[in-house]
């Protein structure tokens, strides 16, 4: 992600990135959010989500949500964070959705592509740019249980 939109989101989330100043043994934020830009809008809005749950949930300073590492994998978002209620994992997931059909890229409505052993979820002109392959079939059936079951941990 650009260091444009991390700052944004470390300066809007204190609390929940906090760990960015942490060792890299106990929390990988200090390697940033490693996605492309795409995904800002669906992070910005976790984020947002996960600070609202915990001041609902009148979450002191020790228990406040903590995102430990964000990344893509497999094409989709995996975001990892402590201190997680229910209501927050729901959050979470919703997010990781969003990100199945959200080119990583530019933000567009996209879908998973392949180049050789890689996959990234990309819309159109994207996979056209970075020459990964784009099917126009709709997405194999076969494959959706797969990527629910991996979805729920998304982490
Ligand atoms: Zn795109």
């Amino acid at each position: 992600m650009s260091p444009k939109n991390t700052k944004h989101l470390f300066d809007q989330y204190p609390r929940l990135y906090r760990g960015r100043f942490e060792s890299i043994q106990i929390n990988l934020m200090r390697f940033g959010f490693e996605c492309a830009d795409g995904w800002f809008d669906i992070l910005d809005r976790l984020s947002k989500k996960l600070e609202e749950i915990a001041r609902k949930e009148d979450r002191n300073e020790d228990k406040w949500p903590i995102t430990i590492q964000v990344k893509e994998k497999f094409g989709t978002l995996r975001y990892s964070f402590g201190y997680a209620s229910e209501d927050m994992n729901q959050a979470k997931l919703a997010a990781c959705k969003e990100t199945w059909n959200t080119c990583e890229d530019c933000g567009q409505d996209g879908k998973k592509c392949y180049k050789g052993m890689w996959e990234r979820t990309q819309c159109k002109s994207c996979a056209e740019k970075n020459d990964y392959f784009w099917s126009d079939e709709e997405a194999d059936e076969e494959e959706a249980p797969m990527v629910k079951t991996d979805i729920t941990s998304c982490s």
